[in-house]
């Protein structure tokens, strides 16, 4: 084992394939709706994704519910495209039907936590997201058993990248930032905010973007994580 003990894990699109579940959902959604239908799942999705992060800042900290969110979501994106704005509600639990049904671990997640636990590393999910939302998901991807604990934004109306949430995680679980790597897709969130909490960073990066800065650590695949650390 290496000098590291512990490993904070973000949820979204770095365990739980949101991109995945979200795109095969918009796919199916557009088609109740001739407006959306006719504006297409491409462009559809780059406004899904504008509202989803906008919005999801407010679930986040625990100022909106997931559900007020996703009917707000769908009927900013109803206006923008001159669909039915009344049909809001009816798209946003379509959208909800749809995306889990496609629900997925990100390739190669499972496998990975896998052998961080084997290992013998203490695990922490660390997210900006709310409780319910975010064990719903581990309990369906049969992850829950695989983390000592679950530190979610919305608990403490603070999100990452503010250090404080991570120094929360730090005291849960008893470990201190030296002997802690943080892992997850977001550079804004995740890097940066490990870097303000002292923990060092993996960038997991599955599509093959450009770092913001050099010298930090990435993997594209959770299974090369263990590799990455153990080494
Ligand atoms: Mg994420």
């Amino acid at each position: 084992m290496s000098a590291f003990r512990a490993i904070l894990l973000d949820l979204d699109d770095t365990l739980y394939d949101h991109h995945f579940a979200s795109r095969k959902a918009i796919e199916e959604t557009i088609s109740l709706d001739d407006a959306l239908l006719a504006a297409g799942a491409d462009k559809v999705e780059i406004q899904h994704r504008h509202w989803l992060e906008l919005l999801h800042l407010d679930v986040a900290r625990g100022a909106r519910t997931p559900d007020d969110a996703r009917e707000e979501r769908w009927t900013r994106i109803l206006s923008h495209f001159g669909g039915n704005v009344s049909q809001g509600n009816l798209l946003a639990s379509a959208q909800r039907g749809n995306y889990l049904r496609h629900e997925r671990p990100v390739p190669g997640a499972v496998e990975g936590i896998a052998a961080l636990r084997e290992a013998g590393y203490a695990l922490s999910i660390l997210s900006n997201n709310t409780r319910l939302e975010q064990i719903g998901k581990l309990e369906r991807l049969g992850l829950i058993d695989a983390f000592s604990d679950i530190v979610v934004s919305a608990d403490h109306g603070i999100s990452k990248p503010d250090a404080r949430l991570f120094h929360i995680a730090l005291n849960r679980l008893g470990v201190d930032a030296a002997e802690t790597l943080h892992v997850g897709d977001s550079w804004s969130a995740d890097v940066e905010g490990a870097i303000n909490a002292g923990i060092r960073p993996i960038w997991f990066n599955r599509f093959g973007a450009k770092a913001a800065r050099s010298g930090v650590s990435e993997v594209a695949d959770m299974r090369e994580l263990l590799p990455t650390i153990g080494a």
